[in-house]
């Protein structure tokens, strides 16, 4: 590495680099205390039928509020705990406040919705993951269509065996499982005969220009004809438009998530939107 004088360019690339170990070390560090102290907190956020705009169920988004840092976003955590082998127990702290969460809002007389908990790839190949889930829905004495699980096509590349076996446990429990970012990975059309899949979630990169990008547009078209033929839902995310929902529909997309339509919210605030079940736009 460059050291000489006038080369600041590599050193400040250095600090950079530097700052950016420390912090990585730092939060790697507090993984373990961050799950015994409570730091992680969900959001949810809504899904809407694209006919009649009815609440179809919400999707659970973990958080960190870092006692330091404050809220940090999933992106900035989540490959770390993957790297570093955290992801399986933060998985189980996911899905143990998910079901508390439901059985919570249930007690309460809040009308509920099946919410998806999104699953990394190491811990779709954990061999206890079916069981626990079960067993943790079970505790709180939910149906298991009150769950569903996202995973995404990338976690399937290896060893897809293994999460193909595991997949199969929870499909036959009664828990849907649905394809998150499709369209960005490597789409192995096969999977969608192969794998016990109920729907697609189409990545928001391909909604994002759909009103103006008419390959956007006809790849989003062409998803949602095969999905359909072969029996699936489709889910479109990140609609942040009323003009990305109107094209959504009339392509005949089953539901819709986004901004546009509602934005992840703590659960407090989510009691509102669970009693009124139908979104006025
Ligand atoms: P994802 O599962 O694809 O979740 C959708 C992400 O897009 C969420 O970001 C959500 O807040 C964001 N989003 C929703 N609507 C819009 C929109 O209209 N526009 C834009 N620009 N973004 C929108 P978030 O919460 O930061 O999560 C990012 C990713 O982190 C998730 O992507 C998921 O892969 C992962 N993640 C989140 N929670 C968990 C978790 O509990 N466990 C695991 N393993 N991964 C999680
Ligand atoms: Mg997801
Ligand atoms: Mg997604
Ligand atoms: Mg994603």
């Amino acid at each position: 590495i460059a050291k000489k004088k006038g080369q600041g360019r590599f050193h400040f690339y250095d600090a950079s680099l530097n700052a950016l170990a420390v912090r990585e070390s730092e939060l790697t560090s507090r993984f373990k205390s961050a799950i015994q102290d409570n730091e992680f907190c969900l959001h949810y956020q809504a899904k809407y039928e694209l006919d009649g705009l009815r609440l179809g169920g919400l999707e659970a988004l973990i958080r960190w509020e870092h006692p330091v840092h404050g809220l940090i976003f999933p992106n900035d955590f989540i490959p770390l705990a993957e790297q570093n082998d955290y992801i399986i127990p933060i998985g189980y702290w996911v899905i143990n406040a998910v079901c508390a969460q439901i059985a919570k809002w249930r007690a309460n007389g809040v009308p509920t919705v099946p919410v998806a908990i999104n699953i990394s790839a190491q811990h779709l190949r954990d061999s206890q993951l079916p069981r626990h889930l079960i067993h943790a829905i079970e505790n709180h004495g939910l149906a298991p269509c009150m769950i569903e699980v996202e995973v995404t096509e990338s976690s399937l590349i290896d060893d897809t065996e293994a999460a193909q076996a595991n997949l199969r446990q929870l499909t036959n429990a009664g828990i849907r499982v649905f394809l998150d970012d499709f369209g960005t990975g490597f789409s192995n059309l096969s999977w969608l005969k192969q794998l016990p899949i109920s729907a697609i979630k189409i990545d928001r990169s391909f909604v994002r220009d759909l009103r103006n990008d008419t390959n956007d547009a006809i790849i989003v078209a062409s998803m949602i004809t095969l999905a359909h033929n072969l029996g699936l839902i489709v889910v479109a995310e990140g609609v942040e438009s009323k003009d990305q929902l109107v094209h959504l529909k009339a392509v005949g997309c089953n539901h819709a998530q986004g901004f546009y339509l509602h934005r992840p919210a703590a659960p407090e605030n989510i009691e509102s939107l669970l009693q009124q079940q139908v979104l006025t736009v």
